[in-house]
């Protein structure tokens, strides 16, 4: 296997490097399949520096969206050119099944164009009602140099669901990437680069959230910090933005319900609780990892959940028929079989797997699933992160929306039922930013996903994801003689 060697990407070029590296090891196989550069807080200034010089200069954020929108559409594709090496990069690194890494890609793709044409129709309002000679604009701007910071579940989508809009609205961007995926991350800023982005618009500084992510996010010269990542790292970097007093966006952990009724579509919703909780080997923000059944249809609907989850093909994520890959790394294994540990010990009952899948030197976990969970067990409290499923019980709608918002997350929710008025009731009183109803883990470009509670605050995708990128200046403009004020 060729070994990826990378280093940081500023002002439009791989730097030399001979310093530290980050050592990525497949978690699916073991093998080193890249090195990245193990930055220090002299590259993050570097790459500001950087990012403000190019942002001064108006090459990029003077363009008009036009000249933007063409920028980002040959960038959509070029990474449709590149799609298979992509693919193969994402699946090495992070240990995903290589068909949920395709989607990946295409997401990439879509929202790349999507942003595209939000920056076309970076509008402001004008007032013209204010009284004689007094006109406002109000005028949209690009918020300045912002910095990224993203998680390694879904290294290129995550970060296409930022970098475009932020490129669309006129901004530029320092991006650090997860230690563990930083591959995509350094291949699309070059892509960027080769399809006309002026340098120092788009950098990436790869190494430890610790030392790289801590100076971006502490870096006075930021004027906004978009962060993908835990509700544990994201309140150290809203700390870290008050010292600033710099604006942040915050897409955090999540812990989501998935509510079946006993009046839903039993067999799309099996598909859903299968969907909600192994997409991505369970390593997903909105994954439905809490599924609250309605208790005439439960014990038939929990016995299929677990008959199909134990049929699940666990292994080489390289294979089109594999539905959960590896964890992304020992340590994170580790805390998934804890927590499965901690089920049982605190009196689930555990009705499949429980254990790592012994294959090779990769660090595999068995579908798990738990039934009779209460609230005050670990595993329905706490993210797992991992392919590990709670099911409680529940016989009223009032109910489960008590059992559903008990959670110190609010990212998203979802509900199965062929009731309009149930799925409307039960949709207005969940808490959170996103609710699904008869589909999960869906989702489109323009649909902006943000989270409430401990899921954090901001908005990624979408007119509303775009607008973060943006701010508003009020011109007053007076024309035509004045009356004076003071004096005659
Ligand atoms: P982490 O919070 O551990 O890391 C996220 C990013 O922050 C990484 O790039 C990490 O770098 C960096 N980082 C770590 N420490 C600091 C620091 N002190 N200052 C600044 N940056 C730092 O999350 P994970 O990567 O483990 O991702 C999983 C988490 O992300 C889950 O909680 C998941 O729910 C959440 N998530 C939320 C989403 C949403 O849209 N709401 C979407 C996807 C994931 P390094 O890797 O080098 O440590």
């Amino acid at each position: 296997m060729t070994v990826r060697d990378y280093s940081h990407y500023i002002s439009g070029a791989f730097e030399a490097w001979n310093g530290e590296t980050v050592e990525r090891r497949s978690p699916a196989s073991g093998e080193t399949v890249a090195r990245y550069a193990s930055g220090t807080p002299a590259d993050i200034d570097r790459a500001v520096t950087a990012a403000r010089k190019a942002f001064e200069s108006g090459d990029w954020s003077e363009l008009s969206g036009m000249e933007r929108a063409e920028v980002l559409n040959r960038l959509a594709d070029l990474i449709q050119e590149n799609f298979e090496r992509l693919v193969r990069i994402e699946v090495e690194e992070t240990g995903k099944p290589i068909r949920f890494a395709r989607g990946d890609i295409n997401g990439a793709v879509g929202l790349t164009r999507y942003a595209a044409s939000l920056g076309m129709q970076m509008a402001g309002t004008t007032y013209t009602n204010l009284g004689r000679d007094r006109t406002a604009l109000i005028m949209r701007e690009p918020v300045g140099v912002v910095g990224l910071v993203t998680p390694w579940n879904f290294p290129a989508l995550i970060l296409m669901q930022k970098v475009p809009f932020a490129l669309a609205a006129g901004c530029t961007v320092v991006v650090k990437p997860s230690e563990f995926t930083s591959g995509s991350t350094l291949e699309i800023a070059a892509l960027a680069s080769k399809a006309g982005l002026p340098d120092g618009v788009f950098n990436v500084v790869s190494g430890k959230g610790t030392v790289v992510g801590q100076r971006l996010t502490d870096h006075p010269g930021v004027d906004f910090i978009s962060f993908t990542g835990s509700t544990r790292v994201g309140r150290n970097v809203i700390e870290s933005s008050a010292k600033n007093i710099v604006k942040t966006s915050m897409e955090l952990g999540g812990k989501s319900a998935n509510i079946v009724f006993a009046d839903a579509d039993l067999d799309a919703a099996v598909d859903g609780a299968l969907m909600g909780v192994f997409f991505n080997n369970g390593e997903c923000c909105v994954s439905g990892s809490r599924l609250f059944v309605q208790s005439t249809v439960a014990d038939d609907f929990i016995a299929r959940v677990a008959r199909r989850a134990s049929e699940l093909k666990v292994g080489d994520p390289f294979d089109d028929k594999t539905d959960i890959g590896a964890m992304i790394d020992e340590n994170h294994f580790g805390k998934v079989l804890d927590f499965v540990k901690s089920g049982v010990a605190e009196g689930a009952k555990l009705l499949t797997g429980g254990e790592a899948a012994k294959l090779g030197s990769g660090h595999y976990v068995q579908p798990t699933v738990f039934d009779h969970v209460t609230p005050s067990m670990t595993i329905f409290q706490e993210e797992i992160f991992g392919p590990v499923l709670s099911v409680t019980r529940f016989d009223t709608l009032g109910e489960v929306i008590g059992l559903a918002n008990d959670s110190q997350y609010g990212l998203s929710n979802y509900v199965w039922s062929k009731n309009i008025d149930t799925v409307m009731t039960v949709s207005r009183r969940l808490k959170s930013g996103w609710v699904q109803a008869n589909t999960i883990i869906d989702g489109a470009p323009q649909l902006p996903l943000t989270g409430v509670k401990g899921s954090g605050f901001g908005y990624e995708m979408g007119q509303a994801g775009f607008e973060e990128f943006t701010q508003l200046k009020t011109l007053f403009l007076h024309t035509g003689p004045r009356q004076p004020v003071f004096g005659s």
